[in-house]
């Protein structure tokens, strides 16, 4: 399959090209040429995750010289299955996507990008994977490609902007993996991070790739957890399932909308936003307006300007359709306490304040009469957030097993200048570890 860009202006790349660039060079998204059909009985025989994703993902690898590969790339990135559980009484349920090396739904993307890359790596010059974080992306890159021989990365985080127990797991790796903390905001280092990608010559000298919430790399993996989740519901029940995603850059809600697109039995779909509205703003009928992010306790998601729209709009061109095939809303802070509080209380169930304004969202769709089995998503672990959850459910959450392993490791990043020449020098430079490195 090809892959052309959102905008139109750039050659259609094969997967693999599309997977190692990112960005399309004309500045648009890669989305797949053509969107395969299925029904929930070509599945049958297919219980497993990696055997629902290789399934799923075949038509996209088809005629690219990573077909070969495809069932060991979905083997190794789908090797965590996730649980779907039930949330309450009234027959709700949870899909659980933290249960990764780094607690957050974002290892899918980010394991699914690494073997992909391994998978078709030359091995001549070592691959530099350059990626800005805001939080849960940067570790679960980092956790992904570490100690992987041919690959090195370079990790820009906003200094005293992430939370503790982030920081310290974005520094937790060493060898192949460097943490910068810039001295600005994840805007600075997002916009450095594309000067590099966008630089010539320094890519002459150093071999560099991105895995951003954009890349291709993300959205495949992302749509089979989705399947096999509503087809997991449907052996059980023979009914579709609905699902509400907490959302910032839409990379997670697009995909629940691409499997459904793609045949698979999902009923509704509906996106929890925090106090950044620009989403719902647009599905109540507004203009779209990106804007400035504000800052709000689901960190992970306080984006102004959700990148992956771009493809939404490719999806569905009539913003009229558009706005009939998903609905939307903006949870501010206090609903997410309150939400997270509430479900310790009544239901013993600890979630993070992504997951919370999901749940938060469910309760209000049931309150106007949503019908139906309807599942929320839950996108991170909630120990990853203790300075906002141990206060409201009162007590201390226990860690996970591999988050606890990287809290106990030393810790190492270097501070860097939010200069663009500061950094290329950097990337020029190669790894240099720090005293808190791991051997
Ligand atoms: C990244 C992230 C989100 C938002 O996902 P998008 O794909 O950007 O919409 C939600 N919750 C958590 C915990 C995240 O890390």
């Amino acid at each position: 399959m090809k892959f052309p860009s959102t905008r139109g202006l750039a050659a259609p790349a094969g997967l693999g090209e599309a997977l190692a660039a990112g960005l399309a060079p004309d500045g648009g998204l890669y989305v797949p040429e053509a969107l395969p059909r299925f029904s929930p009985s070509d599945f049958d025989g297919q219980d497993d995750l990696p055997s629902v994703a290789a399934h799923l993902l075949r038509p996209f690898f088809s005629g690219d010289p990573l077909a070969g590969a495809l069932d060991a790339i979905c083997r190794e990135a789908f090797a965590v299955e996730p649980p779907l559980r039930g949330f309450g009484a009234a027959g709700d349920l949870v899909l659980e996507l933290f249960h990764g090396p780094t607690a957050a739904f974002k290892d899918y993307g980010a394991r699914f990008l690494a073997a992909c890359l391994a998978a078709q790596s030359s091995g001549d010059a070592p691959l530099t994977i350059l990626v800005a974080t805001s939080g849960d992306t940067g570790a679960a890159v980092a956790a992904a490609f570490h100690r992987r021989p041919g690959f090195r990365v370079v990790i820009l985080y906003p200094d005293g902007r992430v939370s503790p127990r982030q920081a310290h797991q974005l520094g937790c790796f060493g060898d192949n993996v460097q943490a910068l903390r810039v001295q600005g905001s994840f805007d600075d280092c997002q916009r450095l991070a594309k000067a590099a990608l966008g630089d010539a010559a320094l890519r002459r000298d150093v071999p560099l790739s991105s895995a951003n919430s954009i890349s291709l790399g993300r959205l495949l993996p992302q749509m089979t957890y989705y399947a096999f989740a509503s087809l997991q519901h449907w052996r059980r029940h023979g009914r579709p399932l609905s699902f509400v995603v907490p959302t910032g850059n839409l990379g997670n809600g697009l995909a629940c909308l691409l499997a459904r697109r793609m045949g698979l039995p999902i009923g509704d779909i509906a996106l929890a936003s925090n106090a950044n509205a620009v989403l719902p703003e647009f599905f109540d009928g507004g203009d779209y307006r990106p804007r400035a992010s504000v800052a709000t306790l689901a960190n992970a998601m306080d984006v102004g300007a959700p990148s992956n729209f771009e493809r939404l709009s490719w999806l569905y061109p009539d913003p009229a359709q558009l706005r009939d095939v998903v609905r939307a809303a903006s949870v501010a802070d206090p609903q997410i306490e309150a939400t997270v509080r509430d479900a310790q209380v009544r239901l013993g169930e600890t979630l993070c304040p992504h997951t919370a304004t999901a749940a938060w969202l469910l309760g209000q769709l049931r309150a106007q009469g949503l019908a139906g089995d309807a599942c929320i998503v839950g996108t991170a672990h909630p120990a990853k957030f203790p300075e906002v959850v141990e206060p409201l459910v009162g007590g201390p959450v226990p860690l996970p097993e591999a988050l606890a392993a990287m809290l106990a490791r030393p810790s190492h990043a270097e501070p860097m200048a939010a200069d663009e020449a500061t950094l290329a020098a950097l990337l020029r430079r190669g790894p240099e570890p720090g005293p808190g490195f791991l051997r």
